[in-house]
């Protein structure tokens, strides 16, 4: 009992502010606005999902908070607050000393990520190391030794090089990576997407079970909302850079609030639809040159005039629910 309180009570601090966050990517055919305006919080212990389809800006979202956008992009405004930190406004070095130890990521296409020519082991090795001055080899070893258990791989595991390993397991070494430094935030982009669907099932298990062993927050970026709804506590669904909804999964999934996430879950397979899939007819617009007004307006089918001019804001329309759509009287 006593557990279930400390649990409640651990759910509602926030672990991570997220206000306003901007970020485009500077083109010779103009600024590409990949994040306009995202804001959020994320509770301390809760796994937060951001669902989008590609181009919704959820991956860019994710870099955005690790601080790793690159050029041709910017982060271009917002707060991340962990803490009484402001990421964005750390010191490139301060930011450094953050990244891994506060807030990780377990990066997309992680497989690929690991250098192929070094041992496994030595790669973990290498981001403790990165941080803690003079680990001693011994404790370095066991730490190695100790995160390969965690995300449930072999000790021998530590000697292999990349190729040497399957899909499953090079993502669970991208895990162990990650969650090396007992990060407060893990942020984990796509983490399953090239896995088959039981492998996915085994590697998100392993995930949470070591979130819940640091007492660790996540955020889970993907495209999946069939994998999401099985996974989080919350569901963020993004559409071209914006937030359209956020809420707690069970109602979101019930009764979407927004003619998007409503679609979206239409478009899921279901035994009543036996199997037969329902897209979302329309394209994502350019973020080039997005549509006026609410970005979903051209592909809504409850489109209304006020819809092509106003930028609904995303505003709470109930109980733990926000939407950004003008159908309901609290938008503006
Ligand atoms: Fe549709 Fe208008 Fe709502 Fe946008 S604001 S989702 S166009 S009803």
């Amino acid at each position: 009992m006593a557990g279930l309180v400390v649990n409640a009570e651990s759910k509602s601090r926030v672990a991570l502010r997220v206000e306003n966050l901007r970020v485009a990517y500077h083109t010779s055919r103009g600024p590409v606005r990949a994040v306009e305006g995202v804001g959020f919080q994320l509770r301390a212990g809760e796994r937060l999902g951001l669902v989008g389809e590609s181009g919704s800006g959820k991956s860019t979202t994710a870099m955005a908070l690790m601080r790793l956008i690159r050029p041709p992009g910017r982060i271009e405004a917002g707060r991340v607050e962990l803490d009484e930190l402001d990421l964005l406004a750390l010191s490139e070095e301060k930011m450094r000393g953050v990244r891994f130890s506060r807030i990780s990521l377990i990066p997309q296409g992680v497989m690929n990520s690991l250098n192929p020519v070094m041992r496994v082991g030595a790669q973990i090795a290498d981001t403790i190391e990165a941080h803690e001055e003079r680990p001693g080899r011994e404790a370095l070893q066991e730490r190695v030794k100790s995160l390969l258990a965690l995300v449930e791989l072999d000790p021998a595991t530590a000697r292999m090089y990349p190729h040497e390993l399957s899909g499953g397991m090079k993502q669970r070494i991208g895990m162990a990576i990650a969650v090396a430094l007992r990060p407060e935030v893990i942020i984990a982009d796509e983490p399953t997407s090239a896995l088959d669907v039981v492998v996915q099932k085994r590697v998100m298990d392993t995930l949470f079970r070591v979130q819940e062993e640091l007492d660790a927050a996540v955020i889970l970026v993907g495209h999946d909302m069939g994998l999401m709804a099985q996974c989080v506590d919350r569901i963020g669904v993004m559409y071209a850079g914006r937030l359209a909804e956020l809420g707690p999964v069970h109602s979101l999934l019930e009764e979407p609030l927004h003619p998007y996430t409503r679609m979206l879950v239409e478009s899921l397979p279901s035994l009543e639809r036996k199997g037969v899939f329902r897209g979302i007819p329309g394209l994502p617009p350019s973020l080039l040159e997005p549509p006026l007004g609410c970005p979903f307006h051209p592909r809504c089918p409850q489109v209304m005039d006020r819809c092509a001019d106003r930028v609904p804001a995303l505003e709470v329309v109930a109980a733990e629910r926000r939407a950004a759509c003008h159908l309901h009287p609290e938008v503006s």
